[in-house]
């Protein structure tokens, strides 16, 4: 690893520049299961890196409020281009912030305040962007939440209809941060013609895995997408919009700039034209595949320890345990993983407590750790690993025994680590 780059940062700011070797080395020193994570090409990396940063440009291609854009131009176009091909849709907007800024210039295109949207609840895997409370799509639309079944704890897609009949959306969003299982895109974009709303698929999780061909594609289905590029897509970080309403597209430009952004951020455009030029290609649809074998290794490996694995497995990258079942919270089995070096995230599970210090769930996700060329034979040795520590934080009390298992897995953890170098 070179590190020109850093010695400038050293003799300006060693307070920074300390901090960014001490989280290099963090990521090299542990596995990655937080499951909106990835680990990024060097190219990527090279060009968020980039003098292209210094541009200020607002407008789109060919279209600029500013001189000076013709290199920009050739790079959005790019990303345009390819995430068009990549996804196979005839529009694409490459310039939101983020994904909830991407979903924030859907709202800003379709609703007005007081505007009914029906999309999943944050303990059945929803995301705060989709009319929680807490964030401003709750705040100014009338947000009604669907659930999944008590039993499966898949969606419940017939209550989900009947809901939709009466609650009326104007929107129904599809798309959340924690549910493992593969979503019938078709039978939603169905149950909203028949309520008569627009049908937004946010598949920031698993854009990566819709790029590899490994989950259905939305598109066909949906009005709109919008993902991430970051999580399985493995981009810089930032958000995409996609759709085929030939008569949406003008006012979706107007909708993102100047309706919730300024001027765009240049170099991250940039990064995302790499990143989709590199999910075009051959090494990505496998890399894609391979995420999936990985989960479900992980999913059965944890299921033979006696770890409930909430819908008895996984779809996608997606491996949510009901910590409970091994008679610990959520956060315990977090902070039982970091202890050897795997970092992971509690999480709220069907029917979990509204109170996040009470949560049972614990989210990981295989993206990173996959990316870093772990195949099945590691995901069983790490959920063997995983399960020792959760076995060993539920006999409690700390003590010789738990000590012994944590130093153990972290030494297995090390060994991991060492042989899958993280980065380029
Ligand atoms: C991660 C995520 C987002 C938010 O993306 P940010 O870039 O963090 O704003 C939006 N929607 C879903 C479903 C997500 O998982």
């Amino acid at each position: 690893m070179t590190d020109h780059f850093q010695s400038h940062i050293g003799e300006s700011d060693p307070l920074v520049a300390q901090a960014l070797a001490d989280e290099r080395a963090r990521q090299q020193d542990q596995i990655e299961l937080i499951a909106s994570e990835n680990i990024v090409s060097r190219a990527v990396l090279d060009v968020l890196g980039h003098e292209m940063t210094n541009k200020t440009l607002e407008g789109y291609p060919g279209n600029r409020f500013h001189g000076g854009g013709q290199f920009v131009d050739v790079v959005e176009q790019a990303a345009i281009d390819r995430a068009k091909q990549l996804f196979g849709c005839d529009y694409a907007n490459v310039q939101p912030h983020s994904g909830s800024q991407a979903n924030l210039a859907v709202f800003f295109l379709l609703l007005k305040p007081g505007d009914t949207v029906l999309s999943l609840d944050l303990a059945s895997g929803g995301h705060l962007s989709h009319g929680l409370g807490a964030n401003l799509s709750g705040r100014w639309f009338r947000a009604h939440h669907y659930g999944v079944d008590a039993t499966s704890e898949v969606i419940d897609y017939d209550a989900l209809e009947a809901q939709a009949h009466k609650v009326r959306p104007k929107l129904l969003i599809a798309g959340g941060s924690a549910y493992p299982r593969a979503i019938d895109f078709a039978r939603m974009g169905q149950i909203a013609k028949d309520v008569g709303a627009w049908f937004h698929v946010d598949m920031a999780h698993i854009a990566g895995l819709v790029a590899g061909g490994v989950h259905a594609s939305p598109v066909a289905h949906a009005d709109i997408v919008t993902c991430t590029t970051t999580k399985t897509l493995r981009g810089p970080r930032g958000g995409l919009i996609l759709t085929n309403r030939q008569d949406w597209m003008k006012r979706l430009q107007s909708a993102v700039f100047p309706g919730v952004q300024g001027s765009i951020h240049t170099q991250v455009i940039a990064a995302k034209a790499v990143c989709l030029g590199e999910a075009l290609t051959p090494a990505f649809a496998s890399y894609s595949a391979q995420i999936i074998d990985n989960a479900r290794t992980l999913a059965s490996t944890l299921q033979a320890r006696g770890v409930r694995i909430v819908t008895g497995g996984t779809d996608t990258h997606l491996v949510l345990i009901d910590a409970s079942s091994k008679g610990l919270s959520g956060k315990q089995a977090e902070s039982a993983l970091e202890a050897a070096n795997i970092t992971s995230n509690k999480n709220p599970i069907p029917n979990d407590s509204p109170r996040p210090p009470e949560w049972v769930g614990l989210r990981l996700g295989v993206g990173a750790a996959t990316t870093r060329g772990l195949k099945q034979a590691e995901f069983e040795t790490l959920g063997q690993v995983i399960a020792d520590l959760l076995d060993a934080a539920a006999r409690g009390g700390g003590g010789d025994d738990s000590e012994h298992i944590t130093k153990q897995a972290r030494t297995r953890v090390a060994q991991l680590c060492a042989a899958f170098p993280a980065g380029a």
